[in-house]
């Protein structure tokens, strides 16, 4: 049988970390299994549902390589086939009206808490050999409920949470279509599960209680359920279930604060799943290790300070000429076009940085004007070196422009003025890349121009 996961986010918000995890373990199940991966837009909420946020979706998907082989489906554009289904529910009896009312069912509801009863629909429409229904009221518009099974238990072996028993009693007749026709949440989710043929169901279990409901729909439409694994919820750095409303960023927002996708990847996937102790491995070792059986069991906590290293360690392991791809798009977006030295420079400066956009920082220095942070020119730029500073500016007017070459400009001046290294370095840095902690100062010069380098240490206070 081959394996077909989903991804199903309802585009109510944009998504954040917690969410597009919902999407890498399916994504990587499939993919680790030879299966299909399916996304579908539980977009029935017409309200809370935006353009903007599916746009999120399919971006932070793309930017993280989460492919989908089928799909998007949108669920408001599968509305017919719904319908259809509930009609086949209606002829099999599956599904019976219900004409009780809004103000009917808010009273029985405040009954049933008021004598510690668990609120639930009593049955009263429920058709049953030899009951009498009450008399249809005229010009009302019945809801549609779902026969639960009376009796008995709902049990699943779910892969995280181990086995689940719910008792067909605690579960009442659950509404699937509405006066005006239109199918609730639940329903529609079996009617695509079973319709997209998804053999293992990855999801947040905030749906562990709709499970059970869902597993009796599937099997009175004639199908077993498919494997479940609910994974335990996303805690912001607070300890607080991760959500927009309390400030998390939609999943794009990294992307453009540059963090790599194979850092996020590999962030992700451990945000809720080991494999041993490896805490650094690329997509591909990831979808080789990926199981369902190491999925964790408590919530996971977001750890910015962890992400930045996970993502500084994918930023040392990239080669410079990707990076340089990664940091132009930066400045560009600064209105700086770089050049052929862009690689160079994110080769000796990648060590140093755990973000493409803290990389594009630095490259910005070799593009744009400076400006010496003023406390460390105070404190390096004394009177003392400053005729070094000059003496090393006029022996950089001519030569070879190569690291090697500035390295001997830089020794001759140490020699002729009996300075140390970092005496020199360091003035000599502030003025140039507008501080002094840079990596090594002959790199650092040969990858400025020579004009760069005489206009900056020119610009020296006298
Ligand atoms: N649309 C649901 C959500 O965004 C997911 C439903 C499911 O995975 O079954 O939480």
């Amino acid at each position: 049988m081959k394996v077909r996961t989903r991804f199903a986010p309802s585009p109510t918000g944009f998504i954040h970390l917690g969410n597009i995890r919902s999407a890498l373990y399916p994504w990587a199940f499939a993919r680790s299994q030879g299966g299909d991966f399916i996304l579908r837009i539980e977009d029935t909420d017409v309200e809370r549902s935006s353009q903007a946020a599916v746009d999120v979706i399919l971006e932070g998907m793309a930017w993280l390589g989460l492919t989908h082989d089928e799909g998007p489906f949108y669920q408001m554009q599968r509305m017919d086939r719904y319908r259809e289904v509930i009609e086949q529910m209606k002829a099999k009896d599956l599904v019976y009206p219900c004409y009780m009312s809004i103000e009917a069912l808010n009273a029985l509801r405040e009954h049933q808490i008021e004598t510690k009863q668990k609120p639930r629909y009593d049955g009263t429409w429920r058709p049953e050999p030899g009951k009498t229904l009450p008399p249809v009221p005229e010009g009302v518009q019945p809801v549609y409920r779902f026969r639960n099974p009376v009796g008995g238990v709902v049990a699943w072996d779910d892969k995280v949470k181990g086995r689940i028993e719910i008792g067909n009693d605690e579960l009442d007749d659950l509404v699937i279509a509405r006066p005006d026709g239109t199918p609730t949440y639940n329903f529609c989710v079996v009617v695509d599960d079973i319709d997209m043929a998804i053999t293992h169901v990855i999801r947040g279990d905030d749906h562990v209680n709709n499970t059970p409901r869902q597993i009796n729909i599937f099997r009175a439409l004639g199908h077993e359920p498919p494997v479940y694994a609910h994974l335990p919820t996303v805690l912001n750095e607070k300890g607080e279930k991760m959500s927009k409303r309390n400030g998390a960023k939609p999943v794009t927002q990294f992307r453009d604060e540059g963090f790599l996708a194979e850092g996020m990847v590999n962030y992700l996937a451990r945000l809720g799943w080991s494999h041993g102790d490896e805490e650094i491995f690329t997509r591909e070792q990831f979808l080789q290790w990926f199981d369902l059986d190491h999925l964790g069991r408590s919530a996971a906590q977001f750890d910015e300070a962890k992400l930045r290293w996970v993502n500084a360690q994918h930023l040392k392991a990239m080669s410079d000429e990707a990076l340089a791809v990664h940091v132009e798009a930066h400045l560009k977006q600064r209105g700086i076009a770089p050049d052929a030295r862009l690689a160079a420079i994110c080769g000796l400066f990648k060590d140093r940085c755990d973000t493409t956009v803290a990389l594009a920082d630095w490259a910005q220095r070799f593009y744009q004007p400076i400006v010496p942070d003023a406390e460390e020119a105070a404190k390096h730029l004394t009177d003392t070196v400053k005729p070094a500073v000059a003496m090393l500016a006029k022996m950089l007017e001519g030569g070879e422009w190569t690291k090697e070459a500035i390295g001997v400009s830089v020794k001759e001046t140490l020699r002729a003025t009996g300075l140390k290294m970092p005496q020199l370095a360091m003035p000599v840095r502030v003025l140039v890349m507008g501080t002094a902690q840079t990596p090594s100062l002959d790199a650092v010069l040969a990858l400025c121009t020579r004009e760069q380098v005489l206009a900056r240490l020119a610009a020296m206070p006298i």
